[in-house]
């Protein structure tokens, strides 16, 4: 079969969702037995996510092959339950970066350089590499950002470039719009969607299906109030309901039939979904009988997109565990020996996730030294484990002003420095340690209780590293460090051996979990924090 693609692009406002849609459909279409694969398109002018601000931006989402991407990606692999690669995550600052490189080795042969033919050329380019690369039979390409954004219109026009140069069966573009409900007369309004497919037309393009945002169900006569204005048959007219939560939209858009839909547009036969698994997990997650609740002490708390695989990571672990995670976000920089009593004293489990820079520090360290002491599951990913490790130091190995050197280049005691490979650098962007490594878990150990096995690979994302000039201070002491990169020695995992609870990893274990195949370091945290909870009610 020729490889088919689909765009997703979004009108009225942006926050609709487009990238679980996106996701969901992959779902949908690879339960059917398709291959699947998906882009996201970024019409931003950074080459990549690497160094965007969380606050602006949410998470930076690394795949297994190190590329920085953004957060959509961690929904796509979720519900695909697959890996994506670098090529996955096209920005207009890459594009214009290869077309540049391009014009100064002459490649252009003496042509002025244009945002049409040439810039539209390479994000062809881009769609056609991805085919090569991944030989799925579906490529999905998700536009980010709103029909109407200056800065989105070269991707358009290269969608209806590609859509003239390929055969018609093989495309097919779906709207995601929103429909306003006017509590006043219980009306759903059509008129935005009508601009917005007037303004999609406008530049050339005709979508195929539209998909309509709403919080009540669409009736007929909206269906074919938009089937008229809009010129899209009523049979590919579909209503895209709010839902509690994300994981069951897959159920509900299979319902609507809109891959049905595609495969018909796309002249396939329509072919079975099998979904069971799927369906029989979300269940499960819907359905948790007891709530534990877990304190994240983090510096971009105010915003949860920032730690999104995180979140998702603690939903997983929900299903394993039948327990609610309730999650409680704690500013670290509000976090004194003062008050941490009062702040913490009712979780069940404290994470201290992934972070960059000095802000908030102090009270991370407090937060580490509270759970240690008071015996309470701690979890520490990346920078949390570098937490781990200068809180044990200063305060149990009496390393007075231990640090790392990111936060205090004059610490006497740097107990995590910066990777010798990282010294020279001159460029920030895609420098860091990145993507899939190895770590070797010793034995016996909590890390291999969890794990079950003696290698893992792992995502990273770091410049900075447990010191191993600093190993002999940890010797013969109550902190293990159990996990370890065999290549280069970097201590990946540490743990303590007289806590129920308190592990760090240096890798991001966040970013491969998902719903049918929880993360076991999030499975065992989430574990221990309702043994805590259990533990505490048997108390006098
Ligand atoms: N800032 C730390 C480092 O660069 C931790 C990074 C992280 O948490 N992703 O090593």
């Amino acid at each position: 079969m020729n490889t088919k693609y689909l765009f997703i692009v979004g009108g009225v406002m942006s926050s609709l969702g487009k990238g679980i849609l996106t996701s969901s459909i992959g779902m949908i279409l690879k339960s059917k037995g398709y291959q699947v694969s998906i882009i996201k398109f970024d019409p931003y002018l950074n080459v990549d996510a690497g160094l965007q601000n969380p606050y602006q931006h949410g998470e930076v989402f690394v795949t297994s092959d190190g590329a920085e991407t953004d957060l959509d990606l961690g929904h796509y692999e979720r519900f695909l339950d697959q890996n994506l690669l670098r090529s996955s995550n096209v920005t207009s600052g890459s594009v214009y970066q290869e077309l540049i490189e391009k014009e100064r080795r002459g490649e252009y042969l003496g042509a002025t350089v244009q945002v049409i033919p040439h810039l539209t050329q390479e994000i062809k380019n881009r769609i056609l590499r991805h085919t090569e690369e991944t030989k799925a039979d579906v490529i999905i390409s998700e536009v980010g950002g709103t029909i109407g954004d200056i800065e989105g219109s070269p991707f358009l026009e290269a969608i209806r470039e590609f859509t003239n140069e390929n055969n018609p069966d093989d495309i097919a573009l779906i709207h995601l719009t929103y429909l306003p409900h006017l509590c006043t007369t219980g009306e759903l309004k059509t008129k935005p969607t009508q601009h917005s497919v007037a303004e999609l037309r406008r530049v050339g393009i005709k979508p195929t299906i539209i998909a309509c945002r709403t919080d009540i169900p669409l009736e007929e006569d909206i269906r074919n109030k938009i089937s008229l204005f809009c010129d899209v048959k009523r049979d590919f007219i579909f209503s895209v309901q709010d839902v509690k939560n994300v994981y069951d939209v897959p159920r509900m858009i299979e319902k609507e039939g809109l891959c049905n839909a595609l495969e018909s547009v796309w002249n396939l036969q329509t072919k079975k979904c099998n979904m069971d698994n799927w369906n029989h997990t979300i269940d499960k997650m819907n359905h948790v009988k007891d709530e534990v609740h877990i304190g994240i002490v983090g510096k971009y708390v105010e915003l949860g997109d920032a730690y999104l695989s995180m979140v998702e990571a603690l939903k997983h672990a929900q299903i394993p565990n039948n327990v609610k995670t309730t999650i409680h976000w704690f500013q670290s920089e509000d976090i004194t020996s003062k008050n941490v009593e009062e702040k913490l004293h009712n979780m069940h489990g404290i994470l201290v996730p992934g972070g960059f820079g000095v802000r908030g520090i102090e009270g991370m360290i407090i937060a580490a030294q509270y759970a240690r002491e008071n015996l309470l599951p701690f979890f520490g990913i990346c920078l949390g484990m570098q937490i781990a490790v200068i809180d044990f130091a200063r305060h149990v190995l009496q390393l007075d002003n231990a640090n790392s050197t990111e936060f205090d280049s004059n610490t006497p005691y740097p107990v995590i420095d910066l990777m010798a490979d990282q010294k020279n650098l001159d460029k920030k962007g895609g420098t860091m340690r990145l993507g899939d490594y190895d770590c070797k878990i010793k034995k016996p150990s909590k890390a291999f209780e969890i794990y079950q096995q003696e290698r893992i690979v792992q995502r990273h994302r770091h410049r900075y590293e447990f010191n191993n000039a600093m190993m002999p201070y940890f010797e013969n002491s109550n902190m293990k460090l159990s996990g370890f990169n065999p290549k280069r020695g970097l201590i990946e995992m540490v743990e303590l051996v007289d806590h129920p609870f308190f592990v760090g990893c240096q890798f991001h274990p966040e970013l491969i979990s998902r719903p049918i195949k929880p993360e076991p370091l999030f499975t065992h945290f989430t574990k221990a924090a309702k043994k805590h909870k259990e533990s505490i009610a048997k108390k006098p």
